[in-house]
């Protein structure tokens, strides 16, 4: 147990506040997981690598028998019966399919396995029992096979979004349909045709809404109320703020989880990356060309609240310091007794990593000088952060498994190069060039008679 105190923002009060859990016996924290229909992309990884590294520090501070972090699967969803058709495979086969390449995915990327994994399709009857509760307290009603969260019931709705109302009018009423009272009453029950999958209920066979998953899965794994509730800052509206009155008003509290805690975007190029827009890379991609524990740092190095840029020079400079790393810290067999308190109040005010990866590369510096317990402190705190999880044979033996040419990976570097030209620093340049031909791909430079510019194009040369 330490005596670091623990802050962290949080955004239904817009502040960082001192954590201090409901029963320190047992802290508890639920995380929105995935929606299993296809492979996750990187920007998806964030949450999951954010919050293992909190759930790794309450850990520590509160004793690794005293948390339970529960991440769900959503196993139950419209997107899931599309893909299963076109495919032609049934629900089942598609989300095992794809709940087995996540989980393969997360631990690649050093992530310890949370303490329970629930599944939506197993929490049918808790779902049920949360929309009679609501249907009896006059928070939700029944309107032709569907059953509707009534938001004017609830008087202080809106209140972790803190969203105009208008503006909620307005995202509601993208969804207008008959059987809805108010327009921003939301679904928590809906009726399924024969070909989708459905359960029997008071209201017909049908299937849920995804916002009720998420407040019966936490409420049978941590209770009415627990500790935190994390996400990416995208579920804060509707997601979160339907779970939070769904819960609220089902179990009669003010609050549903009294920490909420939202991931910023991993963007490319200032865009948000999505399956929609189509700027995405899976997991599984970064994973044929980088080690798990290099994306992982890659990610680790910026604030989890801020936007990071995914750049193929971040997770170039990951790997570089990572090498490094393993030579001094591989030689350690760490307690976390050796974690140096500025690391500690680093990842304790608000999870800042940022600093704390700061503190390792001056750990680095110092054991390089021959600072005593530098290597030690390096490699306690490294794996704190999930790092140095392999021996240095094994880091040291890994190749890029992808025979293929990461194009995007490609792309990056050749408007990395072309920056670095542009700014005459033609050593970065030839280091780019040399590290593509290294590849096996070949760059050539054209400029354009007419406005002078230069432009690159490339193949692949084996
Ligand atoms: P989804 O499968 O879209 O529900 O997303 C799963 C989790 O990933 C949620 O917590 C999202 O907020 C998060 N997420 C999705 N896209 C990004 C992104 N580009 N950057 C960071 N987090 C994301
Ligand atoms: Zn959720």
């Amino acid at each position: 147990m330490s005596t670091a105190r623990l802050r962290l923002y949080n955004t239904l009060t817009r502040t960082k506040e001192d954590f201090v859990p409901i029963d320190p016996d047992r802290v508890r924290m639920y995380v929105c997981g995935p929606t299993v229909y296809d492979f996750a992309h990187i920007g998806n990884a964030r949450p999951v690598i954010i919050f293992d590294v909190l759930n790794r520090l309450l850990r520590h501070l509160y004793g690794k028998d005293h948390v339970t972090y529960v991440r769900n699967i959503t196993d139950v969803d419209d997107k899931i019966n599309t893909r299963a058709a076109e495919r032609g495979i049934t629900i089942r086969q598609l989300t095992e399919e794809t709940n087995a390449i996540f989980q393969e995915d997360v631990r690649a990327l050093g992530c310890l396995d949370p303490d329970v994994q629930p599944r939506a399709t197993e929490h049918i009857a808790e779902m049920i029992a949360i929309i009679e509760r609501l249907i009896a307290g006059g928070h939700a009603y029944a309107s032709a096979g569907h059953v509707l969260f009534s938001v004017p019931s609830m008087s202080d709705y809106g209140r972790l979004s803190r969203r105009p109302l208008d503006e909620m009018i307005a995202g509601a009423r993208v969804d207008v349909a008959p059987y809805k009272q108010g327009d921003m009453d939301f679904v928590l029950w809906k009726p399924s045709k024969d070909s989708e999958p459905g359960w029997e209920s008071p209201w017909g066979r049908g299937r849920p809404g995804w916002h009720i998953e998420c407040s019966a899965m936490s409420w049978k794994h941590l209770g009415e109320t627990f500790d935190i509730h994390g996400g990416g800052i995208d579920l804060v509206f509707p997601h979160h703020e339907n779970e939070i009155a769904q819960s609220r008003c089902a179990f009669g509290h003010d609050v549903m989880a009294n920490v909420w805690m939202h991931n910023g975007f991993l963007q490319v190029e200032g865009e948000k990356m999505s399956k929609s827009l189509g700027n995405f890379r899976t997991i599984r991609e970064v994973l044929a060309d980088w080690q798990g524990e290099v994306a992982r740092l890659a990610m680790l190095k910026t604030h989890y609240r801020q936007p990071i840029d995914w750049t193929a020079a971040s997770l170039r400079e990951s790997k570089r310091e990572l090498d490094r790393w393993y030579l001094i810290a591989s030689q350690y067999a760490s307690t976390e007794d050796m974690l140096s308190p500025e690391f500690e109040a680093a990842l304790c005010d608000d999870l800042n990593t940022a600093e704390a990866i700061t503190h390792l590369r001056r750990l680095y510096s110092e054991a390089n000088e021959g600072v005593a317990y530098a290597g030690a402190r390096l490699a306690a705190c490294g794996r704190m952060l999930g790092l140095f999880q392999q021996d240095l044979a094994a880091w040291n033996g890994w190749r890029p498994a992808s025979a293929g040419i990461d194009e995007l990976m490609v792309h990056r570097l050749i408007k990395d190069r072309l920056a670095a030209r542009a700014a005459k620093n033609w050593a970065e340049s030839d280091r780019i060039r040399d590290e593509l031909v290294a590849m096996g791909i070949q760059l050539k430079d054209a400029k354009d008679p007419a406005t002078g510019e230069l432009t690159t194009t490339w193949e692949v040369k084996r």
